[in-house]
């Protein structure tokens, strides 16, 4: 079985998803394929396991996987994947098995976002601890799948690994797990954090180099920040922000996003004050996002055509600026929407 996803690694070009089918999210209860999803289908994603429950079966998992690859490499996609602008040429050199696992098993958050759900099923006690709903502090332990998946060679040390959320610093295994990756020689860990929290674990990682860390700003001042996050935490984070960004090796490796909230945020003039607030910090690399729910509910050309613009208006900031820039799937989405209709 191992064999067969070796065998990826001289695959030649073809028409297929980008990702290759050949990376693995713990999302929610789900195991899926990716978890952005397909922004043509309200952001549908293909799933292999529904209600996972924490105990993997690797020979299933592994069957599971190469099945729905092989069908794709013959042009039969996943229902959920039809119409989604990832499928396109690429190719599926690998250097690894199985190229990147992320955890996202866990919906507890210290924020409350505007566009996000995690935190509605987060209960917050008066100590600061958070839980869920669902009475208990994570949704499983992470913890035994990372020593299974490196005893079976399906984390190698080229392997990448990443922890979105829910907020991956207030899960309970969630230092334990970076320092079990950390001390394996993981080179490539990318970990979205709301960065409410400090985390030793991610400075000895940005310490070596391993870890690219992505913090939501979402905001060029501290009062938009409140009006997104829902919370007054844009001193705090900042000061964490500036503590990582001293320490890290590599300073392309910390991002700062700005998602795109329409009636919130989405002017040139929140969004310069952000570029300029980031390049004051030392930060060199910068990401932006449209919320999800526009595309999960609905949108309109005029407003695909305003985000184009402030993706262009963003992009000549950074450049100005000497800052590296990337647009997340939403901004591309909206880009090529409003360039294509
Ligand atoms: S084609 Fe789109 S929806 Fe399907 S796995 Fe790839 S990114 Fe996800
Ligand atoms: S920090 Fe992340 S998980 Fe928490 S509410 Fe915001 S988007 Fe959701």
């Amino acid at each position: 079985m191992f064999e067969l996803f070796r065998k990826r690694q001289n695959f030649k070009k073809s028409i297929n998803c980008q990702l290759g089918y050949k990376q693995l999210f713990f999302f929610g209860r789900n195991v899926a394929f990716c978890s952005n999803g397909n922004p043509s289908q309200q952001r549908k994603y293909p799933i292999i396991y529904k209600n996972f429950d924490g105990n993997i079966d690797i020979k299933d998992l592994l069957k599971k996987m190469d099945s729905i690859w092989k069908k794709s490499t013959k042009g039969i996609f996943p229902d959920e994947c039809i119409g989604c602008h990832l499928i396109k040429e690429s190719n599926f050199y690998t250097s690894s098995k199985i190229d990147f696992i992320q955890f996202s098993d866990y919906c507890l958050c210290n924020s409350k976002c505007i566009y996000c759900n995690s935190w509605r099923t987060s209960v917050v006690q008066e100590d600061g601890t958070v839980l869920s709903t669902y009475g208990v502090a994570d949704s499983y332990n992470i913890i035994p799948i990372i020593k299974m998946f490196i005893k079976k060679k399906l984390i190698t040390s080229d392997t990448a690994i990443g922890f979105a959320g829910g907020e991956p610093t207030v899960y309970q295994y969630f230092e334990e797990a970076l320092q079990l990756l950390l001390d394996f020689g993981t080179k490539n860990i990318k970990i979205y954090s709301n960065l409410i929290k400090f985390s030793n674990q991610i400075s000895r990682g940005l310490k070596s180099g391993v870890i690219e860390l992505t913090v939501s700003i979402d905001a060029g001042t501290k009062e938009i920040h409140r009006q997104i996050k829902g919370v007054d935490s844009y001193d705090i984070v900042y000061k964490n922000l500036k503590n990582y960004i001293d320490i890290a090796e590599n300073k392309l490796q910390i991002v700062s996003k700005y998602v795109i909230v329409p009636g919130i945020n989405d002017t040139e003039e929140e969004i310069e004050k952000w570029i300029l607030k980031s390049k004051e910090i030392g930060l060199k690399k910068l990401e932006i996002n449209l919320d999800d729910r526009v595309i999960e509910n609905g949108y309109t050309k005029e407003l695909m055509n305003k985000i184009n613009k402030l993706n262009e208006f963003f992009i000549n900031k950074s450049k100005e600026n000497s800052l590296k820039y990337d647009l997340c799937a939403n901004c591309m989405f909206a880009t090529s929407y409003s360039n294509n209709n």
